[in-house]
């Protein structure tokens, strides 16, 4: 297998400085490679570049030069938001140079064995709550990838003992070869990122190819109830450990007795019945690990999200009775389905991070008040119409701001619902958002919920969806 000693007094180009350029930089220039960063952002823009030039990393900003990739180029690194058609990767993939991502040179780095998630939603929670459980279990777990500490840094310092535990994005694996994790995640498939990826198809197979190099001696951990991850179960190699909401398994983790599969209407949990969290591993006996009630974070999504890092450290060999209390006590990650507070009897809550209309429709559903929504974002050519009945079924009302805000009014037309708001857009962002939170407590009534869960990304008026759910909370504390 390659390791980056192979590339030693060879060209390597790095493409994109965000902080995985930087360490993939790092390691290849340390390890003897000529290396190579370039970032189309001006020079003023790329602060990490001083950085690297001090080390005497040649770094190269404001444009792609044309001679950037050249037959002495042995490896192109792009950072994973980068698409495939610009010109610096076409050029790499015309002249037959091998284009990866920080994942694939990490996985050749690293001596600790890898727990790779994948997913539309949920990773970070997932992968949030699996460090929480291998620490608990004693395992010393290093968690890294998408949720901000770059892989070839936790790769860097990691031993044979540990575990990486890797959040992984669709390009991110797209960029892969030999990446091998020995346990591997697929919690969902939703349509979504089809503007990077041109189609359902390169989507798909983008998030299978966390499975590609699984032997039997590895374990993958699907999603049972979705169909594109059972179809995808058929292909695979790994000795498979399925997670399921509705149904009971023969191996796997699942919920006993199982959720029934509720339209929207019907799904907020209101029944009495006691549900635990189980797991059987095919011979017959089942196992409890808790209720679901004692879960401490809410929502059937979340269920989900716990069934699938339970299968993950049961299969990464933690002893199924130290899970419990690390599930009970995980109170979930910051911008999804936070609680902010409560005024006058209307609790708020910022989801700041859904953004597509699969994860808003998972919180709102998991909320059993009437909900005041406050939605809208980025356009990327969705009409919202799946929308519609969740609309109907669970909004008291609507507030919707940025590019989408007169899709969302319209469904929310078609849904029926009576009190919709826009709030026109603004130079000055931050104002439109207050004062949609303004309009939404205004709506609201005690015993409802305010809930930003946005169902787009941030980007037509934010920085960041942790932006855009800072002055969220930051509005609701100084109503
Ligand atoms: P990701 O890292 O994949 O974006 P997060 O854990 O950050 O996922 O959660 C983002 C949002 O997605 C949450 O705020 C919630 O609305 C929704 N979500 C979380 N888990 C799931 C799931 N298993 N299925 C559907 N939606 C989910």
């Amino acid at each position: 297998m390659n390791h980056p000693s192979t590339y030693s007094g060879r060209q390597v180009v790095v493409l994109g400085l965000a902080r995985s350029g930087v360490s993939v930089a790092k390691v290849f220039h340390q390890l003897g490679a000529l290396v190579v960063v370039n970032d189309k952002k001006e020079r003023e823009l790329c602060p990490e570049a001083d950085e690297l030039t001090a080390l005497g990393i040649s770094v190269i900003c404001g444009y792609h030069p044309e001679d950037l990739i050249t037959e002495q180029t042995a490896l192109l690194i792009k950072n994973p938001g980068i698409p495939y058609s610009a010109p610096p990767v076409e050029q790499a993939l015309k002249l037959g140079v091998e284009v990866i991502t920080e994942v694939e040179a990490a996985y050749w780095l690293s001596p600790a064995p890898i727990i790779g998630i994948t997913g539309s939603n949920g990773k970070t929670t997932t992968t949030t709550l699996i460090g929480k459980l291998l620490e608990s279990a004693g395992m010393n777990p290093i968690v890294a990838g998408n949720i901000g500490r770059p892989l070839c840094e936790a790769a860097l310092e990691a031993s044979e003992d540990q575990w990486i535990v890797a959040e992984l994005s669709s390009f991110q694996l797209k960029g892969t070869d030999a990446f091998r994790p020995r346990v591997a995640l697929l919690l969902n498939i939703a349509e979504t990122h089809l503007d990077y990826h041109g189609d359902m198809d390169d989507y798909v197979n983008s998030k299978a190819k966390i499975f590609d190099n699984q032997t039997e001696e590895d374990a993958a951990v699907i999603n049972w109830d979705d169909p594109e991850c059972r179809a995808i179960s058929s292909f695979l190699t790994a000795q498979q450990l399925p997670f399921s909401l509705y149904e009971r398994l023969e191996t796997g983790v699942y919920i006993e007795p199982p959720y029934e599969r509720a339209t929207v209407a019907e799904a907020a949990d209101g029944s009495a019945v006691t549900r635990n969290i189980v797991y059987s591993f095919g011979d017959g006996t089942v196992h409890t690990v808790l209720k679901v009630d004692e879960l401490g974070i809410p929502g059937r999504h979340n269920a989900a999200n716990a069934l699938a890092a339970i299968a993950g450290c049961l299969a990464a060999g933690a002893k199924p009775e130290q899970l419990a209390e690390p599930l009970r006590s995980f109170r979930g990650v910051e911008h999804r389905l936070e609680y902010v507070r409560e005024r006058n009897g209307v609790t708020f809550y910022n989801d700041s991070k859904a953004t597509n209309p699969v994860a808003t429709t998972m919180s709102v559903q998991s909320l059993s008040a009437p909900v005041v929504l406050v939605a809208g974002g980025l356009d990327r050519g969705s009409d919202y119409m799946e929308l519609v009945p969740l609309f109907r079924d669970r909004l008291k009302g609507l507030v919707a701001i940025g590019e989408t805000r007169e899709k969302l009014a319209k469904v929310a037309e078609l849904a029926g619902l009576e009190a919709v708001q826009t709030v026109e857009p603004s130079e000055d962002a931050e104002s439109v958002l207050r004062e949609a939170v303004k309009q939404a407590a205004a709506m609201a009534e005690p015993g409802d919920i305010v809930l930003l869960s946005p169902a787009c990304a941030s980007w037509d008026m934010f920085a960041s969806y942790e932006q855009r759910g800072r002055i969220f909370k930051d509005s609701a504390h100084t109503l």
